[in-house]
């Protein structure tokens, strides 16, 4: 029996044990960072092997006999609080599940992603998705293995996708999909047949640093505090976070098209907010880091979606975009830069997609991602499969492999199972939303006026705060009530749609 004394003593080791490999990850996090934005070029060689001495340092630790003699004596110790108790629960599960991969599976993992992604690489610059076909072939094979490793009740499947979504299964996410994409299918048909809001004045010359002023006054508008973070400019916007102190966001400006940097700018920033909002005294525990992937991107889909493409928003912004660019929008009303920016149009492309259709990009590498993994789909079928599928849901024909099944780098990365987080994360956007809408009924007319500080007080009360000590699930019901519904997403759609388009 240990002593209530000798526990405290124990949590106490535990948690600077956690707090140092936190201090690790944010090192690696850094550099990681600094390697997509600042770092000259020829730094790549020594980066590269600086992130992988402090990449197995991290694993050292998490998978250390001292953090695992700590986790038995602390395990079921009734002298610790409730978080305390659910941090130490957490961290068991994190390291049982570590512990079950063999060294050798991981050595030959990592450097199968390593070639993986130089081939991706070349394949998509040189449109051929056959230069790819060996390497995805070996990592299909790898993942087959891991979840053997891991182990599953129903779906080899439902282990890759319980990485990014705990608890996330074929099963639940079958019926979302098949409950749902006939809906969208219908909406879509009725907006094809109504007619288009122009958008042309999009596509004019945006000066680069017009945008980006414009895009760092929407974002300190919002609530992204610049003395605990910063944007910069990367060639894929990203964020990452050290702490909730110093939060990174990066967008990228192309003159050419205004809603590119803009929309990455409150996307991000969403992201950034939830970062901001973790709690402070928790770093390095599971109650200090986000929940998941899935309620991580609901945010960044709340701010981008339901506040960023919001009528009552542009009530308040637009005047600032006429003011920085008054010659491209001159005579453009608002109502029409709205339309605009809302506009439903099938595509190619995964992330240059509307909030529609975006969903049918997710279904299709989901289906097919499934298809590997249960051996029903071989990766030489993989563009034929994505063609048929385009052509199918979205009427568009795919002309390549590089605007078709190499789009994405998902796939380079051995990052099987993530993308229905993207979908979860709207879909969750949609109900916390709509909850925030019915407790203040004045948060359009807020919005309207630029205030958006008592949104963000919500989502600090509701999902920030309690870090990872609740799974997706138990975050929606506690912040809204219900389990997810995705029927709210599906109104939501509805009713803007049927707005613009007068269906
Ligand atoms: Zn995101």
């Amino acid at each position: 029996m240990i002593k209530t004394t000798d526990i405290k003593e124990a949590y106490d080791l535990y948690r600077l044990h956690m707090r140092k490999l936190a201090d690790v990850r944010s090192a690696l996090a850094l550099m990681q960072w600094d390697q997509e934005t600042y770092m000259p070029v020829k730094g790549s060689g020594f980066r590269a092997q600086q992130v992988a001495t402090l990449s197995e340092l991290a694993h050292e630790m998490v998978t250390s006999e001292k953090l695992e003699s700590l986790l038995d004596s602390l395990y079921e110790a009734t002298e610790l609080n409730d978080t305390e108790r659910k941090n130490i629960s957490l961290t068991r599960e994190d390291f049982l599940k570590q512990k079950k991969y063999p060294a050798a599976f991981v050595r030959k993992m990592s450097e199968t992603i390593s070639r993986s992604f130089n081939a991706w690489n070349l394949a998509k610059k040189e449109n051929r998705f056959s230069l790819f076909e060996n390497e995805l072939t070996e990592l299909v094979q790898l993942k087959k293995e891991e979840t053997e490793i891991l182990g599953y009740t129903e779906h080899p499947y439902d282990a890759l996708m319980d990485e990014f979504e705990k608890g996330c299964t074929v099963r639940q996410m079958d019926h979302i999909f098949d409950n749902m994409l006939p809906k969208l299918r219908g909406l879509l048909e009725k907006i094809q047949h109504a007619k288009s809001p122009d958008d042309f004045f999009l596509f004019n010359s945006f000066d680069k640093k017009n945008q980006w002023d414009l895009g760092m006054q929407v974002i300190a508008e919002l609530g992204f505090d610049f003395e605990a973070g910063r944007q910069d400019i990367s060639s894929h916007p990203f964020s990452t976070s050290f702490n909730k102190y110093d939060v990174r966001i990066t967008t990228r400006i192309d003159e050419n098209d205004f809603s590119s940097m803009l929309f990455s700018c409150i996307h991000e920033t969403g992201h950034a907010l939830y970062e901001q909002g973790l709690p402070e005294s928790e770093y390095g525990l599971p109650s200090g880091e986000f929940a998941s992937l899935g309620i991580h991107e609901s945010q960044s889909r709340l701010w981008e979606n339901h506040v960023g493409r919001s009528r009552a928003f542009w009530k308040f912004n637009y005047p600032l975009v006429t003011e920085k660019f008054p010659e491209a929008f001159r005579g453009i009303s608002e109502e029409q830069f709205y339309k605009a920016v809302n506009r439903v149009k099938p595509s190619l492309i995964r992330t240059e997609s509307d909030e529609l259709t975006y969903h049918f990009h997710v279904m299709i590498r989901y289906e097919i991602e499934k298809m590997l993994i249960s051996g029903e789909l071989q990766t030489n079928d993989i563009p034929a499969c994505w063609k048929e599928k385009y052509r199918k849901w979205l009427d568009v024909d795919v002309p390549d492999d590089t605007r078709g099944c190499l789009q994405d780098v998902h796939w380079s990365h051995g990052s099987f199972g993530y993308f229905p987080t993207y979908s979860l994360g709207s879909f969750y956007a949609a109900q916390f939303f709509s909850r925030v809408k019915k407790e203040d009924p004045s948060l359009n007319e807020k919005m309207e006026k630029g205030d958006t500080g008592g949104l963000l007080h919500w989502l600090r009360q509701r999902i920030h705060g309690s870090g990872r000590i609740w799974k997706s699930g138990e975050i929606c019901k506690i912040a809204t009530g219900e389990e997810l519904n995705v029927t709210y997403f599906l109104d939501y759609l509805l009713e803007k749609y049927s707005n613009i388009y007068e269906i």
